[in-house]
């Protein structure tokens, strides 16, 4: 059993396989497990950084299930609580209360000064529509369906526009309904358990060390900058030669692609031609990236005792306090993230003006950043971050068992999860593909872990 692609999905795959008793073999064509959620030794700033700070949240159930699989869990730090920050600093908090859900995110949205009274009504209104599941054929996006209820300006910039959609990375105008009342359910509705923000404690890839700890404990392997390259299957044999650049030649029973869909579709043409390739080409033909930039700022001093926070009215999105949060890191003074999400302007900038524009923009939310010397610092952009949720892409993503060729199930973020682009869509794929391999070989094995319930008045409302 060779399971193609060392991310999130290839991961939670292959060590749920592990634990259920196949031989399995990883193949990953870097020289580290994580792929789009990884670290690296930066060679600019001489340190370990994730490519980007990766978020999860509680109703993360597939994603929680790997890490405690793999024993990371305790490596993720759990907060209840957003603050969000205007230009000049003042401060809202958005987060839980005593009530029961959906109520529990009341009264700090009522007291936040980011947004005006009829920001809150339309806000309020808005959550109270979303209550109730969307249909998943809608075809609506998410900017025309504010504009049908009643939006105002503060709430489309200040939450729908980069709440939601740096949520599922992509502009309002091109995301389908039904993902974001999803993230609006499972974030701010569900109960407060579901909406807790979880941040890791040691780099991404670090995290991950627990995963080929269990797979060779269960006389599996990880093979790493073994680059898939060639592939041929023997009907009489049923069986699958990979050809692994760096690693030489397998022979495997079965296969899990575990890829993103541009790295499925350069396999496409090395693939055994069989019918329903060509079905499956068009399928991926239809998927769109979005860009993620991240900046790394290490000044000599501390500029905020806020561990992340978010930034309202300009490029820079969201901050996350590394020092704060990895308390590990030497630093004398500060390390400080920045992401900038779905924009393909910010994206576009070079190195210099991009981080010349975040530290200008940082100190206008904390002054002490203008003070602070700047030590060293990095931009970090990921062109292919996430694919897109516009409406009618459900079509478009094939599940675990659609595979055109024999013996081999499909996973990745972008397979059928009914999740957007995350690291959830990405464990919930894997498991779904372990799943499919089991019943292929004649045994039912539940490795989807179910969804959190509903809770408070919850439970009645969105059963
Ligand atoms: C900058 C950024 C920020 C993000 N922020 C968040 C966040 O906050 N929260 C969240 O949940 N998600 C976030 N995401 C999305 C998340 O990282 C992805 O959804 C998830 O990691 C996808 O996992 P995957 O296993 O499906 O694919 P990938 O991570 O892309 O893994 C595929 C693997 O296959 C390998 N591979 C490719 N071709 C071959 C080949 N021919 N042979 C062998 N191996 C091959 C690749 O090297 C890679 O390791 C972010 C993504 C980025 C890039």
């Amino acid at each position: 059993m060779t399971v193609v692609g060392g991310g999130v999905a290839g991961m939670s795959a292959a060590c749920a396989l592990g634990e259920a008793g196949f031989r399995v073999r990883l193949v990953e064509r870097r020289g580290y497990l994580g792929g789009r959620a990884s670290s690296y030794l930066h060679p600019g700033v001489n340190e370990v950084i994730d490519n980007c700070q990766h978020v999860l949240f509680g109703c993360c159930t597939n994603l929680i299930g790997f890490y405690k699989r793999i024993g990371a869990l305790d490596r993720i730090h759990w907060t209840s609580s957003m603050t969000m920050i205007e230009p000049g600093g003042r401060r809202s908090e958005l987060g839980s209360s005593w009530l029961p859900a959906p109520l529990h995110g009341l009264p700090k949205l009522l007291a936040a000064s980011a947004f005006t009274f009829d920001d809150k009504l339309a806000l309020a209104r808005a959550f109270r529509a979303l209550m109730r599941v969307v249909p998943q054929d809608s075809t609506e996006t998410l900017a025309a369906w504010l504009e049908r209820n009643g939006q105002t300006r503060g709430a489309i910039d200040r939450f729908w526009r980069l709440v939601i959609a740096s949520a599922l990375n992509a502009e309002i105008e091109c995301i389908a309904l039904p993902y974001a009342a999803k993230v609006i359910r499972e974030l701010f509705l569900n109960s407060a358990e579901a909406g807790r923000m979880g941040v890791n404690s040691v780099p991404l890839t670090e995290l991950y060390a627990g995963a080929e700890r269990l797979l060779v404990e269960r006389e599996c392997k990880v093979e790493y900058n073994a680059a898939l390259e060639k592939v041929s299957y023997d009907e009489e044999s049923s069986q699958w030669t990979l050809g692994l650049r760096g690693a030489g030649e397998i022979v495997s029973d079965f296969l899990i692609l575990a890829l993103p869909f541009e790295a499925l579709a350069k396999l496409l043409p090395i693939m055994p031609p069989v019918e329903g390739s060509d079905a499956l080409a068009a399928q991926i033909a239809q998927h769109e990236h979005w860009p993620i930039s991240s900046v790394h700022l290490w000044f000599d001093r501390e500029i905020t005792d806020l561990e992340h926070a978010v930034l309202l009215d300009r490029e820079i999105h969201w901050l996350f306090n590394r020092s704060r949060l990895q308390p590990w890191r030497k630093t004398n003074g500060s390390y400080i993230e920045l992401e900038v999400s779905a924009s393909k302007r910010f994206a576009a900038l070079g190195r210099k003006e991009a981080i010349e524009l975040a530290v200008a923009e940082l100190a206008e939310f904390f002054p002490a950043a203008a003070q602070a010397r700047l030590e060293k610092a990095a931009l970090v952009k990921e062109m292919w971050a996430t694919f897109g949720v516009p409406p009618g892409i459900d079509q478009f993503r094939p599940d675990a068992r659609s595979s055109p060729w024999p013996n081999c199930v499909l996973a990745g973020d972008w397979t059928a999860t009914g999740w957007p682009s995350t690291m959830e869509s990405a464990a919930r794929s894997g498991h779904l593909a372990a799943e499919a391999v089991c019943e292929a070989v004649g045994g039912t094995r539940d490795f989807l872990t179910p969804d959190l319930r509903p809770a408070g008045l919850m439970r009645w409302i969105s059963p």
